[in-house]
């Protein structure tokens, strides 16, 4: 992309922005991507001309024929992150070009085209700025952006992918997706699988959620919080949960299964990768079967389990049901080295702890 010209946005304000005490009353308890912000990015993509028609403009529905190619074929990705307010005042990322880039790994999966990674986060910073009033002062709280991609032709043949394509950024106060910090729940999926080598595994796409909300349901059906998935071939091997990636603690030893094409790549994780040596811990990428998950928490060798992600940020496991078995981890409530990794992290992104890795962007 170097010959391309630097897209520039458009800017149309809104003219019927929630005033400040309806704002207000919406920040007081944001819940999870319930309530969007006044305005909302949006660019076009058509084959042969590339990204055009940047522009930031009102909060609104999209109007689509209904051929268009996302619905029936769900050629769609997406990414998540968040903006945080510092103790300071400033608003920050975190390691927003790991998105940028993540973005477009999906993007080639997806046989979608790549926007450039200075785009993809100069559309976060307009959009927070200009919406920077509704970045939650409240501690733990934060403005959740997703930036997506869909597929716009309007067409059904399925010879080629779309032509056209829309890239879209909404944003949404969030309190913390699991209450506080309280141990959740997980059912281990043997019935459903969620991703297959040579599948769309390790794609941040939406057709991945369309295939596990079943199994989701499961998981509450079984009194849990949460599905746990396993590999493919023996439904042995545990992958992640739900939208977020799983550590396993022995004492002082992370592990977490390794990246394998099936498996979502979590910056969280991998941030917890780098955090892990800083607080003194070992952290390694491997593999782990259910089987050993049992045995490690009977045994009292395997101490803590956590899952991890953008929204969930730090979430401790408390207990885990599968078809044939149940056990605790731990006495069931979250463990010391799961919640010093939370803080740790949190710390960095609010801004009361030093970031040694440069991982915040500040927005404003
Ligand atoms: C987004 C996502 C994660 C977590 O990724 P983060 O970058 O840490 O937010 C984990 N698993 C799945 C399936 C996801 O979609």
């Amino acid at each position: 992309m170097t010959t391309a010209q630097k897209l520039s946005f458009d800017v149309q304000t809104s003219d019927h922005a929630r005033t400040a005490a309806e704002r207000e009353q919406v920040l007081a308890s944001p819940g999870f991507g319930q309530v969007f912000t006044d305005h909302m990015i949006s660019i076009d993509y058509t084959e042969g001309r590339g990204w055009h028609d940047a522009r930031l403009m009102p909060y609104g529905p999209l109007l689509l024929d209904p051929s268009t190619s996302v619905f029936h074929y769900a050629q769609e990705l997406f990414e998540g992150l968040k903006a945080y307010r510092q103790e300071s005042g400033s608003i920050v990322s975190f390691r927003p070009q790991a998105n940028a880039a993540r973005f477009n790994t999906s993007a080639r999966r997806m046989a979608m085209p790549e926007l450039p990674e200075e785009t993809f986060v100069e559309s976060l910073e307009l959009l927070v700025q200009t919406d920077r009033d509704w970045v939650p002062t409240t501690p733990g709280h934060s403005l959740y952006l997703r930036p997506f991609m869909i597929a716009t032709q309007s067409a059904l043949g399925v010879n080629y992918p779309s032509q056209t394509y829309k890239y879209m950024v909404i944003a949404s106060p969030a309190a913390a997706y699991f209450g506080a910090s309280q141990a959740v729940s997980v059912w281990l999926s043997t019935e459903y699988t969620r991703a297959a080598p040579g599948g769309t595994g390790f794609a941040k796409c939406g057709g991945n959620y369309a295939a596990a909300f079943v199994a989701q349901r499961q998981a509450v059906e079984q009194g849990c919080d949460q599905v746990v998935w396993l590999d493919a071939f023996e439904h042995r091997y545990v992958e992640e949960m739900g939208g977020m990636n799983l550590f396993f603690v022995y004492g002082d030893r992370l592990l977490t299964p390794a990246l394998t094409g099936t498996l979502l790549p979590g910056i969280t994780r991998d941030s917890i990768l780098t955090l892990a040596g800083d607080l003194g811990l070992k952290a390694e990428e491997g593999r782990l079967s259910i089987e050993e998950w049992q045995e490690g928490c009977e045994s009292g060798e395997l101490t803590e389990v956590f899952a991890c992600g953008t929204a969930a940020v730090v979430t401790p496991v408390g207990s885990v049901k599968g078809a044939d078995r149940a056990w605790s981890v731990g006495d069931g409530t979250p463990g010391e080295v799961t919640m010093r990794i939370r803080e740790e992290l949190t710390g960095i992104q609010y801004g009361t702890r030093p970031d040694p890795h440069g991982w915040v962007h500040k927005i404003c």
